[in-house]
């Protein structure tokens, strides 16, 4: 039977978010030649569709509705259930972030179909697809392979790589209507604690600060390093938990799992809870002055030392690679 893999599309602040076009990725292997059709939910999103060809989507399906202006489960629930009802696809594929999370459960249950959340890579094709995703905070890792049903996968931001952008490419856009009714509740004004700066759980480059930071003034250095990176601040929970910095920062167990190319941890310790949210990046350099922090076991370089210290030596040297460049 041939495929058909759907893919939905995160909007934030008028754009596609990056997992987005991972997504597509994924879905053309779980698809393996069959067709994948981005999915666009929101109140006038038809103009993102040529991004999600070019990405590599075949088709795109749009709904929208003044109701889906903001993400709730309630709308977006029912929108993404009229479009599987048209379209019968044989696989679903999420971004495993905040939105993803909540409606991936909800969708597969409706369809009384099985999950698999949070896959950091996808090995084989069709139906030889096979899942890996990380289990026990990172520590291990399992193969899933979905024997029946429909195919609901959500992936972790950042690890699955887009595939090459094809400018200009094209397709069909259609529209289904869909009256959002019976909504539990309506977002009625979003309040961001940051709307400047990098996303963090998309960000190439986090500087993540802990309580060897030991004030909120003392983050300054690390949002100079990370402004002058291109790169996101994240934190410790320790940082949170002193109120150095806002919840939102917090990478870890319980906060946000980022999968960065460059990670640096400054005056975090290295505790089972915070690697589990930033062991996968692809080079981690820890900064800490006690030479026996577990944060070194996992670094690809170490340096111990004061990070009041380190971070304007580092922030120089950018500096001076920059203007050489
Ligand atoms: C259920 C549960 C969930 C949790 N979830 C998370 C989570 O999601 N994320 C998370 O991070 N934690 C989480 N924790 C907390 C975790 O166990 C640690 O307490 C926390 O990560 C410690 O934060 P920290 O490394 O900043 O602080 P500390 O452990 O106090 O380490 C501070 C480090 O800074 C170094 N240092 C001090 N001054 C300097 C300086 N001037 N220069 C350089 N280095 C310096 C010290 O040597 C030390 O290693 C969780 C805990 C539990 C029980």
């Amino acid at each position: 039977m041939s495929k058909k893999v759907l893919v939905l599309g995160e909007v934030r602040e008028g754009s596609l978010r990056n997992v987005s076009f991972e997504a597509i990725a994924a879905a053309k292997q779980i698809a393996d030649g069959g067709e994948v059709v981005g999915v666009l939910l929101g109140d006038a999103v038809a103009g993102l569709a040529s991004a999600l060809f070019e990405h590599g989507a075949d088709r795109v399906v749009t709904v929208e509705h003044p109701h889906l202006k903001q993400y709730t489960s309630d709308g977006y629930g029912q929108a993404l259930l009229a479009v599987i009802e048209q379209e019968n696809p044989t696989g679903i594929v999420f971004g495993h972030t905040a939105n993803g999370k909540d409606l991936s459960p909800k969708i597969a249950s409706k369809l009384q179909a099985g999950l698999v959340s949070d896959v950091t890579s996808i090995e084989g094709a069709g139906d030889d697809v096979v899942f890996i995703r990380p289990i026990y905070s990172g520590k291990a890792f399992e193969k899933v392979k979905v024997k029946d049903g429909v195919v609901l996968a959500s992936i972790r931001p950042n690890n699955i790589a887009p595939l090459e952008k094809a400018p200009g490419k094209t397709g069909d856009v259609s529209s289904i209507t869909v009256d959002i009714t019976n909504l539990r509740s309506i977002i009625k004004e979003v309040v961001r604690k940051s709307s400047e700066g990098v996303d963090l759980s998309e960000a190439k480059v986090v500087v993540a600060g802990g309580r060897g930071v030991k004030s909120e003034e003392g983050f300054e250095p690390l949002k100079e390093l990370a402004d002058l990176l291109g790169g996101a601040v994240g934190a410790s929970r320790g940082a949170c938990d002193a109120e150095y910095c806002d919840y939102s920062l917090q990478i870890g167990q319980t906060g946000k799992v980022v999968t960065p190319d460059l990670y640096i941890a400054a005056g975090i310790s290295g505790a089972i809870q915070h690697l589990a949210g930033m062991s996968n990046s692809k080079v981690i350099v820890a900064i800490n002055k006690d030479p026996e922090a577990n944060i070194f076991k996992v670094a690809d370089y170490g340096i111990v030392g004061d990070l009041f210290e380190v971070i304007p030596l580092l922030i120089e040297e950018f500096k001076a690679l920059k203007v050489n460049a």
